[in-house]
């Protein structure tokens, strides 16, 4: 791997200033103080824009009085440059609305010319270019993140089209074996012994768990292409929908309760799951003749991706136990006391959790057996941008 450094060019820096008085001095403390910087002079607006057209500054300094009292836009026109120099505005004059337009307009710093102005040019310059290296130090490691960003994305995306392939393709045959038994059941049991009639049963039952777990794996490896299509979604709406479309069994009391929760940023066939799982597991696993089930925002968090909402999903289910509590997330991880007739493949759960991280969050669960379940999701409450 070749590890050797890109040589650091010169710092390139363009002065527009037409007054002999004050270029002669400051172009002796500028070659005095970064004798390894180039300095480019302009001595009007014409022979600057000529400059910067085809410049590459790391620093540009105006003479604010040359600038027509068009300084905002002069600098406006400076940071569209793909190379958007440190700009360094020079003025004589010192008056407080003049000094807050000039910052306003989106340049670094201001000097104002006054007797000893040359002595604050170097130290002005300095540390314009300390910022500005470190700008480029971080422009290289967001660049270099993105990189590493697309190409995990690019492994996950293949290691998702290998498992749906290789359910798909499984899917087909082990169909045509369950159809076979099927047949065998229905049409030729007077053929076989009791012994053999049995076999063929829970041959048939194994055949069909296979094709449930090469299906959930398949639609494993699916969910990553929908995380592509996020858009604003309102919670509430869409868990109320979630919860009137669930069939319970009618001899349940159960009460769902959702409170006011926040728009957050994801995809609604996605995030319709996650609740579908939690709400699903709240009633199955609950213990309780009157299940309750409480939907909240438990609060906000600032991370450096974006604004994240915390939204809570708890029961007054019979909780679950310590032991159990570091595979439920798991993929076919389920509940050692789980009863093995509760439906369940031990998938609910890890699919939530893949569904949260797609939409860069997190999920948490705190449970104490006999004190009830609570899942904690985090969710963007805002548009996540990548450069
Ligand atoms: P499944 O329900 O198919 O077993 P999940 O991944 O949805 O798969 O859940 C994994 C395990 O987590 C379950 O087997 C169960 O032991 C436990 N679990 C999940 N949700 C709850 C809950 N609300 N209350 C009690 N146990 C739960």
């Amino acid at each position: 791997m070749d590890t050797a450094e890109e040589p650091r060019r010169l710092d390139k820096i363009l002065m527009l200033e037409d007054h002999p008085g004050l270029l002669a001095p400051a172009t002796t403390c500028i070659s005095t103080n970064f004798p390894n910087a180039e300095l480019v002079t302009a001595q009007n607006l014409d022979e600057y824009r000529s400059k910067i057209a085809d410049g590459d500054f790391d620093i540009v300094i105006l003479d604010c009085d040359l600038t027509a009292g068009d300084q905002a836009r002069l600098v406006q026109e400076l940071k569209i440059r793909d190379y958007e120099p440190a700009v360094l505005v020079v003025s004589d004059s010192v008056d407080p609305f003049l000094v807050a337009e000039i910052s306003n307009s989106g340049s670094q710093r201001y000097l104002a010319r006054n007797g000893d102005w040359i002595a604050h040019l170097a130290p002005a310059i300095r540390q314009l270019l300390r910022v500005r290296r470190l700008e480029q130090e971080n422009q290289k490691l967001v660049a270099r993140l993105t990189e590493a960003k697309m190409f995990l994305e690019e492994k996950n995306k293949r290691l998702d089209e290998f498992s749906a392939t290789v359910a798909h393709d499984i899917r087909g045959p082990l169909g045509g074996i369950s159809m076979k038994l099927e047949y065998m059941l229905d049409f030729c049991q007077d053929d076989l012994s009791p012994r053999m009639v049995e076999l063929l049963k829970r041959s048939h039952d194994s055949i069909r768990r296979l094709i449930d777990i090469v299906q959930a794996m398949y639609n494993y490896a699916k969910l990553g292409a929908k995380a592509a299509r996020m858009n604003e979604i309102k919670l509430v709406t869409l868990i109320e929908e979630v919860a009137s479309d669930m069939n319970f069994d009618q001899r349940l009391d159960i009460r769902i309760g959702i409170d006011d929760l926040p728009t957050v940023w994801g995809n609604a066939d996605l995030l319709r799951r996650v609740f579908i799982n939690l709400i699903t597991n709240a009633v199955k696993y609950n213990d309780k003749s009157d299940v309750i089930v409480n939907i909240g925002l438990e609060g906000y968090e600032q991370k450096t991706l974006a604004r994240f909402c915390k939204i809570f999903v708890e029961d007054n289910g019979p909780g679950i136990p310590e032991s159990d509590l570091k595979h439920i997330f798991s993929v076919f991880g389920r509940g050692q006391g789980v009863d093995e007739s509760t439906d369940g493949l031990g998938v609910g759960l890890s699919v939530v959790q893949r569904i949260v991280e797609l939409h860069y969050g997190r999920i948490a669960v705190e449970s104490t057996v006999g004190h009830g379940t609570r899942f904690l999701i985090t969710l963007p409450v805002e548009r996540i941008d990548f450069l």
